[in-house]
């Protein structure tokens, strides 16, 4: 199974409305190994949504084991998050946007439904940078991306220096 290419900044299909999985078929299944395969490539990352390999579908996946290890993977069909709690401004980056990291308000308690790979629909609570990354790859998913959230780019975003990525 081969990673795929990130696609970076301002590729217009990171600006793209994905599109909701409704088959939940051999070609879901391939396009999750993709970007299972693509993230864990990434020294740093933590989250990958498919608009990021160049895919304009409601798929994502959140990893956060890097920085807490006894976390699971999280296969996100469809997510939808119902809400938001313990809003927090913290730094941000993307392997969309090398180049910058940003300071910028997140929710460390999010509520969200999903489906996973065979279509069965979930509940879930997530507190932590796990809620931070939903919330991030979520935005993915409706063509947002975090430089959106930046209310000041004079003070809050910064050119990035070290090669940290996320
Ligand atoms: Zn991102």
């Amino acid at each position: 199974m081969k990673s795929a290419a990130i696609r970076i900044f301002p590729d217009p299909v990171l600006r793209k409305q994905t599109q909701s999985v409704v088959a939940f078929d051999r070609h879901l299944l391939k396009l999750i190994a993709v970007l299972t395969r693509t993230l864990r490539k990434q020294p740093c990352g933590i989250g990958i949504a498919a608009p990021q390999i160049g895919v304009a579908k409601a798929v994502a996946i959140v990893d956060v084991s890097k920085r807490e290890p006894h976390a699971a993977r999280l296969i996100l069909v469809n997510p939808v998050i119902l809400e938001r709690k313990d809003p927090e401004a913290r730094k941000e980056g993307c392997m969309s946007l090398p180049d910058y990291t940003a300071f910028l308000k997140r929710h460390r308690w999010v509520r969200f439904r999903y489906q996973d790979e065979h279509g069965l629909f979930h509940d879930k609570i997530s507190v932590g940078i796990e809620a931070v990354c939903v919330e991030h790859e979520v935005d993915h998913l409706n063509g947002v991306l975090f430089i959106d959230h930046v209310t000041c780019l004079k003070t809050d975003l910064f050119p990035r220096t070290a090669g940290k990525h996320r």
